[in-house]
This record gives C-alpha cells, structure tokens and sequence, in this order.
C-alpha cells in the first residue's frame, strides 16, 4: 500500500481517536510532543495533517504516519503497517476505488499456512531449547510442578534470531508473526523476542496447529500471549468424543493436569484466557 493512499483514507482524527486525542472544535488539542499547557497542535483533517506551532516542540508538521511514528517511537515502515491497521481490512476502499489486493502491501500479512509454519519453527527452537536446562525456567518449573519431558512447551531463550541457522527470510516471518519485536529504533541488532525469558506454551486449533503462543515469565510475574485476536486453545481443542471437559483458569493448571493420567483418561481439558 502506498503512503498516498494512506493520506486519502486514513482520516487524521480516526488516528487521534486510537490515541485517545480529540481536537476542540477550532481543531486544536495540546500537543503530545511536548508538555503542552494551551492547545498548540493545529489539525487539518481536510489534508490529514497537523502542525505543532510550539516553539517549544521539536515535532514541527507531518500527516497521519509521521503521527504515529512519533507517538509510538517506532519506524516509517512500522508506521505504515500500524496506519494499515487502523483502516482496518475491511474498511471503506473509497469512492470509485477497489480494495487492494493483499500483494500491494508493504508486509503482505501472514497467510494461516505461512503463520503455522513460523510458529511451528520458533516452538521447535523453543522446546530444544529445554534441552539445555536453562536454570531459571528449570527452577519456576520445578515450582509448579511442571514436568517439561512430559508437556509440549518451550523455553524463549532470546535467541531465535541469534542462531546461526536462522535466515533473513525467517527473520522477516518472526517479526510478521510477533515472535521478533524491534526495539523503537528499528535496528536489527536490538531486535527482542516477544517471549524473552517465559515458558512457552503452543495454542492449537482444530486441525492441531500452532496457531498462537502463550509466554508465561520465569522470573517476573508476568504473561504474554501473541498479540492481535486470541487465536488457538491450549492444550487443544477438545475431541469430539468429548463427554467431560475440565475448564481451568490459566494454562498453566491446565499443563498441572495433563501430567495426570488418572486426570486425562477422563476428562479433556481446556484453558481458558486467564493468567
Ligand atoms: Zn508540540
């Protein structure tokens, strides 16, 4: 997708809006860029742009990607996909205007297929990566009385894009997937893993494929499932033969359970999306 068409229909108060902003009715708002006491951003919905006249502000003038890279601290080319975002797909293509095609865009967007096989790659890396016995998720396993041999989950290393095996190409999938991140800069050298540090868990769907990640930290008390749509269940979903399901809270009571044979034998299991 071409920045122009971005210009034409990503209107500038819809990007304020995600944002929380709202100009007053002479189309003004106090700058974000700046410590701003009075109003002194200038919106011009008709162009989609906006002017800070702060001589105070160093952000100056720009249109709605230039206003989403500042506010976010993140790259033009990460501006573009995040203003794609927000038009949102099925949005309103424009008078006399087709819907682009999926190949127009910068990034073309995982297809399922692509996004199982990344997803599939990275949990392998993971799981070898338990291998090795990385004291802190050992420990925080040994804690919850998780058995690693007997579940399908991994350890995030931080090094899914350090190994030499990895390809630019993978490298490109993994950041599309979220499994890399950027650090605000866009320099590859400072790329993290979305799961750094966390136990990871696949998410499956029906036919079986990964299809989503769910982290949980060894060391902080914090989770983390793969941004965008909570897709995939954990372990699985139920078989249809199904008769008595066990729902637990959090993933990780439901990886208690299925180290149960007399609990599995019975019953299927299901977590739900709590922590
Ligand atoms: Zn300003």
């Amino acid at each position: 997708m071409e920045i122009s068409e971005i210009k034409q229909r990503l209107p500038i108060l819809k990007v304020l809006s995600h944002y929380h902003l709202k100009p007053d009715r002479n189309g003004r708002l106090c700058c974000p860029f700046h410590n701003d006491k009075t109003p002194s951003m200038q919106v011009y919905p008709e162009t989609g742009t906006w002017t800070c006249f702060s001589s105070n502000c160093s952000a100056g003038s720009g249109d709605q990607v230039d206003f989403i890279m500042r506010k976010e601290g993140i790259t033009k080319h990460l501006a573009i996909l995040k203003a794609q975002d927000l038009m949102g797909e099925t949005g309103d293509p424009g008078p006399g205007k087709s819907k682009p095609s999926p190949e127009k865009k910068l990034v073309p967007e995982l297809t399922p297929g692509e996004r199982t096989q990344i997803l599939t790659e990275a949990f392998t890396h993971f799981a070898r990566s338990m291998n090795k016995r990385p004291e802190n998720a050992i420990k925080y396993l040994e804690s919850r009385r998780l058995d690693y041999k007997r579940l399908s989950i991994g350890f995030d290393a931080g090094t899914l894009h350090k190994i030499k095996e990895t390809t630019p190409e993978q490298k490109q999938l993994y950041l599309q997937a979220g499994l890399l991140k950027p650090d605000k800069f866009g320099r590859e050298e400072s790329y993290y893993t979305r799961f750094k540090g966390c136990i990871v868990f696949p998410l499956l769907d029906r036919s079986k494929n990964i299809v989503s990640m769910y982290g949980r930290h060894t060391e902080k008390p914090e989770h983390h499932y793969l941004e965008g749509d909570h897709r995939g269940l954990y372990p699985g979903y139920p078989d249809r033969e199904t008769t008595r399901l066990i729902l637990t809270e959090a993933v990780i009571d439901a990886a208690t359970l299925q180290q149960l044979p007399e609990i599995t034998k019975d019953f299927s299991l299901l977590a739900l999306y709590g922590t």
